[in-house]
């Protein structure tokens, strides 16, 4: 495994990392998730990612009887929580970033997931109810309580941090760490754009969510291989419109391709070229099935084949590189 530090902070996580979205407390058994978590920790994973909303609180609750079973030393892994989206009694001060819910949601989860601390803590969307100078107060004091050790913010603007970064240097308060954007073949423009300055000029790190846009990048969809899918469970439709478009499906077919004559799998090509962006500190692997993550946690071995003139021909297809304004 290869670890890589959080933007400019201190602490380093393992470039693959494992998240319980859609799967722990929903699409798979709490045994599999166990299977899962041992797999990705004796493979040098050291970051577990988690939310309030997965499942409901349910994901976290399932996490944290694994982490209490496995008996590992704290030292050894990284575990986050996001705040927001609310666990299954929703009300007005049941979600979003006021001081309330932060501090409540935090309180929460650390009894959910059965740790004193968590170690990165993100503000999973942006509140526009909420001033952003009370949220950067909320989480300076959880800082100051022992109760996080690094917060962040998922699918912010860049106008957003930028603005949680000054409020924390006004007040003399610690700002955001990291941000938690989807990035992915598909999806660029954040992570290659937008947060450019925010990369280069403030050190802040990014831990990517779905970069195998929910499977399509393993091009199971296009091989006629896909069965019992995220995609085929009841709730999940939104997230099927969204992603099985001719579209994604003809680009998934043309890097199969590329796949094909490397011998490799798509998955593992795909993972790995997430990891071809240095700002990139983590990728956060996603699996159903003991057999995907076995897989995707020897993504690293492809990095190597990653040539330019390979990352060219990948442009190709894709398209999906943001047009920089050039003065
Ligand atoms: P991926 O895009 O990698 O999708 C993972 C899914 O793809 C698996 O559950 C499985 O689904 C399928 N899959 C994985 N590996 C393979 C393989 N080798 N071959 C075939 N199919 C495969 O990641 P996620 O969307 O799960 O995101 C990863 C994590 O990122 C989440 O768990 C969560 O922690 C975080 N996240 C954060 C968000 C945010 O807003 N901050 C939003 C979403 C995710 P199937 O069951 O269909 O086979």
């Amino acid at each position: 495994m290869e670890y890589r530090r959080l933007g400019k902070s201190g602490i380093q996580l393992s470039s693959l990392s494992l998240g319980s979205w859609l799967t722990f407390g929903a699409q798979i058994s709490d045994k599999t998730a166990d299977e899962l978590m041992g797999l990705a920790y004796d493979a040098g994973v050291n970051f577990f990612d988690n939310a309030e909303g997965y499942a409901e609180g349910k994901s976290e609750e399932v996490m944290g009887k694994i982490l209490k079973a496995k008996k590992w030393e704290r030292e050894s892994f990284v575990v986050s929580s996001k705040v927001f989206f609310g666990t299954a009694q929703k009300g007005p001060n049941r979600i979003g970033l006021s001081r309330k819910h932060i501090i409540e949601a935090c309180n929460a989860a650390l009894k959910r997931l059965q740790v004193d601390y968590l170690d990165l803590y993100f503000c999973h969307r942006p509140d526009k109810n909420t001033p952003i100078e009370e949220t950067v107060w909320a989480m300076n004091t959880l800082l100051q309580q022992g109760k996080i050790l690094y917060w962040g913010t998922s699918e912010w603007s860049a106008v957003e941090i930028m603005e949680a970064i000054r409020v924390a240097k006004q007040y003399h308060l610690i700002g955001p760490t990291m941000e938690q954007p989807q990035y992915n073949l598909f999806e660029r423009n954040k992570v290659e754009n937008d947060y450019l300055l925010l990369l280069n000029e403030y050190g802040l790190g990014i831990t990517i969510w779905s970069p195998l846009a929910s499977g399509v990048l393993s091009g199971k969809y296009t091989s006629g291989k896909a069965k019992d899918t995220r995609l085929d469970v009841k709730g999940n439709e939104w997230l099927k419109d969204a992603l099985l478009t001719d579209d994604k499906l003809k680009k998934a077919a043309a890097l199969q391709k590329i796949a094909d004559e490397l011998n490799v799998p798509l998955a593992k090509l795909s993972l790995a070229w997430c990891l071809t962006n240095p700002h990139v500190s983590t990728v956060i692997l996603g699996a159903s099935k003991p057999e995907q993550l076995k897989e995707n946690l020897t993504a690293l071995e492809v990095l190597p084949l990653l040539t330019t003139e390979l990352l060219l021909r990948i442009e190709d297809i894709v398209e999906s590189k943001p047009k920089l304004s050039q003065f």
